[in-house]
């Protein structure tokens, strides 16, 4: 038996740290790390902002927990914040990603059922998404590897491929729900869905009835520069799945919907315990009191500017180690040569944490709070690492 009492379900650095600053992790003997993973995208003010320990403070003093048997101030408040920032009118509050995809999905379905459609509960979705680790959402995302030994999946989800319209068009049916998808694929490798495509599959449902899902849950609350990742195609969905940043730490998610859609989730038809406490809701409204400031997102469309051109140099720099560049604002991608595995490992060496993603990308996804300095000194360290690795290939290539 390991020594450790937990599930050996995850594939852990080893490193344990002892609190963070910023965009910086310190561990207990004192090493600093520079955090451009933010814990998968949800820091996205950084470790310890001082506008979120103050109202997670001042919540812990009052009040943390009723159920959603009564009114919570907090929801009301962040609710209409968020359908008055985006193209909804509703919002159901949970604490996941998964969940808040659940909720979409069920909302989806329930919307045809309530028009006389039962049958329409089908939900397209693309190859190379990912939507989360419940039945339904490993079923959602359609990826083997999470399915595989987890009993029959789920059924009424279909894959396509993206950009392929004419594939959309022919698998859109009578039992067709909704079509699902992430703007920009996360843990698919940071792949930008064409906005083109996005225009034409909201075209698309419009002539079918079918519904529009975008799962924000990795692009929102800022992390591409606008608050909706969509808002940069100037398309809207009719259901939307938010989470890891909004909560910047906090675990915390929703599903925002239009009236029309909400308004078949009548009472008894969904729910949660947890999800939209109190103490949720008022570091919630805490991060938006921040995104939503004047010249927030401006600055990080400048700053995600600005830190894509000098990746773009690195990988100039070092054409045996890295393909490519890609992402929108802060969420951003290095397409590696090298196992990209390989790269996040030799950065972590030089103090810089980043996430690897599929189709061998690693993912640049500091807090939005990050500066011009500390975005140079990224660079700097990963410059290191990328000589690192590139000496390596040089040794191997002269024993050969
Ligand atoms: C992280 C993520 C999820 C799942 O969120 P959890 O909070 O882990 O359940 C779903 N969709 C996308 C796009 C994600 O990035």
């Amino acid at each position: 038996m390991s020594a450790s009492a937990l599930f050996a379900n995850y594939a852990r650095t080893g490193l344990e740290f002892d609190h963070g600053e910023g965009i910086w992790l310190v561990t207990k003997d004192d090493r600093r790390f520079l955090d451009c993973g933010a814990g998968i995208a949800v820091n996205s003010l950084g470790h310890s902002h001082p506008h979120l320990v103050e109202a997670l403070k001042q919540q812990a003093e009052k009040l943390w927990h009723v159920s959603n048997l009564h009114v919570v101030a907090g929801q009301e408040l962040l609710g209409k914040r968020l359908a008055d920032a985006s193209f909804a009118d509703k919002v159901f509050f949970c604490n996941s990603g998964a969940e808040a995809m659940e909720a979409c999905i069920k909302a989806a379905r329930r919307y045809h059922y309530d028009r006389g459609e039962a049958e329409r509960f089908h939900i397209l979705t693309f190859e190379g998404a990912f939507h989360g680790r419940t039945l339904g959402t490993i079923a959602a995302g359609g990826q083997a590897k999470y399915m595989e030994g987890f009993g029959p999946k789920a059924p009424g989800f279909d894959q396509i491929a993206v950009d392929d319209i004419a594939a959309v068009k022919k698998a859109i049916g009578p039992q067709t729900a909704a079509i699902a998808l992430e703007p920009i694929q996360g843990e698919g490798g940071i792949r930008e869905i064409p906005v083109d495509f996005l225009r034409q599959l909201r075209k698309l449902c419009d002539e079918t009835g079918t519904l529009l899902i975008f799962d924000e849950i990795q692009t929102g609350v800022g992390r591409t520069g606008k608050l909706f990742a969509h808002e940069w195609a100037g398309v809207n969905p009719d259901l939307m799945a938010v989470a890891k940043g909004i909560g910047g730490g906090f675990p915390m998610g929703a599903c925002l919907a239009t009236e029309e859609v909400a308004s078949s989730m009548v009472p008894g038809t969904h729910g949660t315990t947890f999800g939209g406490n109190p103490l949720a809701m008022a570091v919630g409204n805490a991060v938006l009191d921040v995104v939503l400031e004047e010249t927030f997102l401006e600055g990080v469309q400048s700053k995600g500017l600005s830190f894509k051109q000098k990746l773009a140099a690195l990988v100039d720099n070092h054409p045996n180690v890295f393909e490519t560049v890609r992402g929108k604002g802060l969420m951003l991608g290095l397409k590696c040569k090298v196992p990209a595995g390989d790269f996040v490992v030799a950065a972590r060496a030089e103090g810089l944490l980043a996430v690897p993603a599929g189709d061998n990308v690693v993912r640049i996804m500091p807090p939005l709070t990050i500066t011009e300095d500390e975005i140079g000194e990224a660079v700097a360290r990963m410059e290191k690492a990328a000589a690192v690795l590139e000496n390596k290939l040089k040794n191997e290539g002269a024993a050969q």
